[in-house]
């Protein structure tokens, strides 16, 4: 706490003002309200006044000073805009541009602004300027329009330098850099990486890396601190120039804003690189109730957009998941909230992801829930269609506990057909989450002869216990993740010899690329571009008819059209086919909510509301069969709609972890751009037949934190303080 002693008054352009001692001029004057321009100056950098254009006058003291670097003193009167600073500060402001380009500044646009906050000048800017590339906001063109340049003494000169963009991520264009030192410092001082500086002297002087090496050859974290400094544009984003319309956040930390969850990615992966676990799941569980089947068959959407992807491999986020939930000692609970009873009813309909995490978020806010579940078993899709070597029925009973701790009450075997009579048993509130559990037809002849099963029916015998008898020779039609779990569980009943049948090519299957490795891994048979045309059965065998496929022009999907190839029927003998084209939802008329063709129920998708009052719906239900972590996303935009709408403040996000910040000194690592992603070690395949035991086998402690560190820590970009702008001169002259 400061004493009154520590504390000093005076004056900024009439505005009385008082900091702490040691404070500077310039950070008092923000303190006032006063804004003086600065182009070298960062508030997590240390001020050395190169640019001078913050500079002031201050009653009986001579000179000039700089306000970053002139400590303020008791009494001292400041002024910060008088006609001589003015004239100053445009000369020397004419010298930055005297090499720095700045067509932008002609632009005819940029004294709109848009509404927001949004300057239209920016967009304009990069509509227009032939010489900025950078495509982003530009902090100097603001400070430049705010001095205003007036005539140029000296003529504009070109430097000609190449724009650089040999690395991955970030591209640098030194025609556009002033000098300000603020990459090199945050890279040194902030980071210490320190893999920038100046070089050449004098007029030559200029900004880069040691004997023009790449970043990549320099080691390079490309955490993108230096860009986020960089007020000029001369270091940008290669995705901001490419994906103009995704913000500043989605660029700099994507794997953070692919996760439908929100899951915060950056952290979590960083507090395993700290060997902090409990934290880390603790910031994993903020946003799901299902970190260990996360962990284990999660689709990855963050690993997609990954930078570290764009310089080798992605991050294995997920594995990292499984890791710290695997560790769990229930730390994460200390911080957990549960608000009191609000006696409120709140009826949930299928105990799958989306159900169970509306019902864990519901009650956690006080509301009663009851979920409904036609099965005997709780976990939807993660139960009944992924099979145990995948996802052990021990994790999911683990995680399901724990929602029921949090008091969720399930009634299994229970069909719900009405939502009116949930309604007369005194629910306020209805979440509709049944799944997609109906196996499509393959529409071919001899379709309903015994021994041909559907995918997810065949899964969900086997997963609730069934005996189910494959037999020797198993055929699966499809080529998603339904279809390849369908054939690595025949080879696990004892199938001797297992084929799937696709009509595309192995880059066009929908499944994880990694699921098809591990199939093939397992010897099964992959027939590609052949499509199933009939099904017969004689002499105790199933004969398949299938005809060979040739790729043509894209489809609606994106992908190219199979096409049959006239003559080409083959056929095989099999004991067993299933087909796994796909699943559709099962909606009952008394759940009274709209519906599309394909039979999938309509929600908003922020709120997931259906068109009947007092009933929102989620989960494969809605967006048609999807993955697991989308379901979880739209139970929790479900649990938030409901809880506002029975009077709750409809906030479910919780801080499950104390320790959220970066430390953002991380040094030098030689060789860290080469880091290859480790590598999860699994059951040998020699193993795997006949039992279910996890194939997977989860990280070794040491892998664990060395995949850790190597993320680039892109989330610590987010926790540089912004630079101060300059008003914007649209607003401050009035221009309409
Ligand atoms: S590259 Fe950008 S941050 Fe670095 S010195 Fe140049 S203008 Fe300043
Ligand atoms: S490197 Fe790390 S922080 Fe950056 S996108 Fe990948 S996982 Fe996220």
């Amino acid at each position: 706490m400061l004493h009154m002693a520590d504390m000093i008054k005076l004056k900024i352009d009439d505005v009385d003002v008082e900091v702490a001692r040691g404070t500077t001029v310039l950070k008092a004057a923000q303190k006032a309200g006063v804004y003086i321009p600065t182009a070298c100056f960062h508030p997590d950098l240390t001020p050395f006044g190169g640019c001078r254009l913050c500079i002031v006058e201050i009653e009986k003291m001579r000179g000039l000073p700089t306000s970053c670097s002139t400590p303020a003193a008791e009494g001292m009167v400041v002024k910060t805009n008088t006609p001589n600073l003015q004239n100053l500060r445009r000369d020397y402001l004419q010298l930055l541009l005297t090499e720095h380009p700045h067509a932008c500044l002609d632009c005819e646009r940029r004294e709109r602004c848009g509404p927001n906050d949004i300057c239209l000048r920016n967009v304009a800017v990069t509509e227009r300027c032939v010489t900025c590339p950078a495509n982003q906001h530009c902090e100097f063109q603001r400070l430049v329009d705010y001095i205003g340049v007036g005539e140029m003494a000296l003529p504009y000169k070109f430097r000609g330098m190449p724009v650089d963009d040999r690395d991955p991520l970030i591209v640098r264009d030194y025609n556009l850099c002033i000098l300000c030192g603020r990459c090199v410092q945050m890279c040194a001082d902030v980071r210490g990486i320190g893999i920038y500086s100046f070089i050449k002297r004098g007029i030559e002087s200029t900004v880069g890396t040691a004997f023009n090496r790449t970043l990549k050859e320099s080691s390079c974290r490309f955490c993108g601190a230096c860009v986020e400094v960089c007020p000029t544009g001369a270091l940008f984003d290669k995705a901001a120039k490419e994906h103009p319309e995704l913000s500043r956040e989605a660029v700099a930390v994507p794997c953070h804003y692919k996760c439908p969850a929100g899951i915060n990615v950056p952290l979590y992966v960083y507090q395993v690189a700290q060997g902090k676990y409990q934290d880390s799941l603790a910031t994993v569980r903020e946003k799901v109730p299902f970190p260990g089947a996360l962990g284990r068959v999660c689709i990855h959407p963050c690993e997609g957009g990954c930078r570290r992807g764009s310089l080798n491999d992605p991050i294995s986020i997920r594995v990292l998941k499984r890791f710290v939930a695997d560790r769990d000692t229930g730390e994460w609970k200390k911080y957990s909230r549960k608000l009191p009873a609000t006696g409120k009813k709140v009826a949930v309909i299928g105990a799958g992801p989306a159900g169970l995490t509306a019902g864990y978020y519901l009650a956690k806010q006080g509301h009663g829930v009851t979920v409904f579940e036609q099965f005997p078993v709780a976990g939807g899709m993660m139960r009944v269609g992924i099979p145990d070597y995948r996802l052990p029925p021990a994790v999911l009973d683990n995680e399901i506990d724990i929602i029921k701790e949090a008091g969720v009450e399930i009634k299994f075997n229970t069909r719900i057909d009405s939502v009116d009579s949930l309604f007369t048993q005194g629910y306020q509130a209805v979440f509709l989450a049944p799944g997609a559990h109906r196996g499509m037809k393959l529409g071919v002849e001899g379709e309903e002869t015994e021994g041909v099963l559907d995918g997810a029916s065949f899964l969900r015998r086997v997963n609730l216990g069934e005996k189910v008898n494959a037999g020797d020779k198993v055929a699966v039609i499809g080529g998603g993740n339904v279809a390849i779990d369908a054939a690595r569980v025949a080879l696990r009943l004892g199938a001797k010899e297992v084929s799937l049948i696709y009509r595309r090519t192995r880059d066009e299957m929908p499944a994880s690329p990694e699921e098809v490795e591990a199939a093939l891994e397992e010897k099964i048979e992959l027939v590609i571009l052949a499509a199933p045309l009939k099904i017969s059965r004689s002499n105790g065998q199933l004969s398949l008819v299938c005809q060979r496929m040739e790729l043509g022009e894209p489809d609606a999907s994106g992908r190219r059209r199979p096409v049959p190839v006239k003559g080409s029927e083959f056929a095989r003998d099999f004991s067993t086919i299933i087909g796994a084209i796909g699943q559709a939802t099962d909606i009952p008329a008394g759940f009274q909510v709209k519906t599309s063709k394909s039979g999938i129920i309509e929600a908003n998708a922020d709120t997931m509301a259906t068109s009947h009052a007092g009933v929102w719906a989620g989960g494969d239900a809605v967006s048609g069969p999807a993955s697991v972590i989308g379901a979880i996303a739209a139970g929790r935009k479900a649990a938030g709609a409901i809880d506002k709408y029975l009077g709750g403040s409809g906030e479910i996000d919780e801080e499950l972890t104390q320790d959220r910040r970066f430390t953002m000194q991380c040094g030098l690592v030689e060789g860290f751009p080469e880091f290859d992603r480790v590598k999860m070690p699994e059951l040998p395949v020699a193993q795997r037949a006949g039992n279910f035991n996890e194939v997977e086998l989860g990280l070794e402690e040491t892998a664990a934190v060395f995949e850790g560190r190597r993320c680039f820590q892109c989330g610590c970009r987010l926790q540089i303080t912004p630079a101060p702008e300059a008003p914007c001169i649209a607003r401050s002259t009035d221009v309409k």
